[in-house]
């Protein structure tokens, strides 16, 4: 496995690798969420990139950017273990020299949900992995559901700007009693970490519901409400039941519907998500 730090020796060595190559871009502090892209894009590609790289731009200016976890020694050690052909760690300089000055913007898609709650958050992301697409110019790039915005906003930038790869979406890793497996769940003190488990409940009472006839949006979303008011550890920033591509809010159900949710848990703001239908 080959760590390289700057954009030009990563060309170098990308132009050696057999083809297909698959792509999975990451902050780090990597768990079974990440390692279940790493295999999934060992499995279909003769090569595998992963980056590790903590975006400054897609964190606002409250946010944990200079906390986020990092552990580029551990990590470096389970991708060897996954076989992993080449580990790109830039610096911020690297991705972000002093003039840099170009973004890249999504639109209405990007100004809902986790781009209400945190102004800026997508074209950080779609700027970064754009960047990072040019770099790396994979056949395939690997995006957890667990952000299921995220993958929404980046495909279709992918398509709208004609980008040469095929964007594939890898189901949520979860704990044993269902919380999604996450890089912040390491904030999470003994209490809170038995309260977070609120989340997929509510996501698990949203899929009953649905199964059992409930159509109505607004009646789904009382509910999850109800039952994650009930944790007196928990703050719910928002609860959506929107549509899966355009991420319009519902009032009738129209399967596929994404139903996303971002709960504080004490200090930590999680995400979650489900597809009804
Ligand atoms: P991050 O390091 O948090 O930026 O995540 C890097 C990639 O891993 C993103 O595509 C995430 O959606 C994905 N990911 C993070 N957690 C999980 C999880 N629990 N299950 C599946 N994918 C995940």
């Amino acid at each position: 496995m080959k760590v390289v730090e700057t954009i030009a020796d990563l060309r170098r060595l990308r132009l050696k690798l057999p083809e297909p190559v698959g792509f999975v871009p990451t902050m780090g502090y990597l768990h079974e969420g990440h390692l279940i892209l790493v295999r999934r894009a060992k499995a279909e590609n003769s090569s595998v990139i992963v980056s590790i790289f903590v975006n400054p731009t897609q964190f606002g200016p409250q946010e944990d950017f200079s906390r986020y976890p990092r552990d580029p020694k551990r990590d470096l050690a389970m991708l060897e273990k996954e076989k992993v052909d080449i580990v790109f760690i830039p610096s911020v300089v690297e991705m972000y020299p002093p003039q840099f000055s170009s973004w890249v913007e999504v639109g209405k898609i990007s100004e809902r949900l986790e781009g209400a709650s945190r102004p800026g958050h997508f074209r950080g992301v779609a700027t970064v992995v754009a960047k990072l697409f040019n770099i790396v110019q994979p056949d395939r790039a690997y995006f957890g559901q667990k952000d299921a915005q995220q993958l929404v906003v980046i495909k279709k930038m992918v398509a709208d700007l004609n980008m040469n790869l095929e964007v594939v979406a890898v189901p949520t890793v979860r704990e044993p009693d269902g919380l999604a497996m996450s890089s912040r769940n390491i904030y999470l003190k003994p209490e809170e970490r038995k309260a977070a488990v609120v989340l997929y409940q509510a996501l698990t009472l949203a899929q009953k519901l649905f199964s059992q006839g409930e159509k109505d949006a607004q009646a789904i979303r009382q509910k999850m409400t109800g039952l994650i008011q009930k944790q007196p550890l928990a703050n719910i920033e928002y609860i959506s039941i929107a549509d899966a591509e355009t991420l319009d809010e519902l009032d009738i159900v129209k399967p596929p519907a994404l139903v996303s949710l971002a709960v504080k848990i004490g200090r930590t703001r999680l995400i979650d998500n489900v597809v009804l239908g």
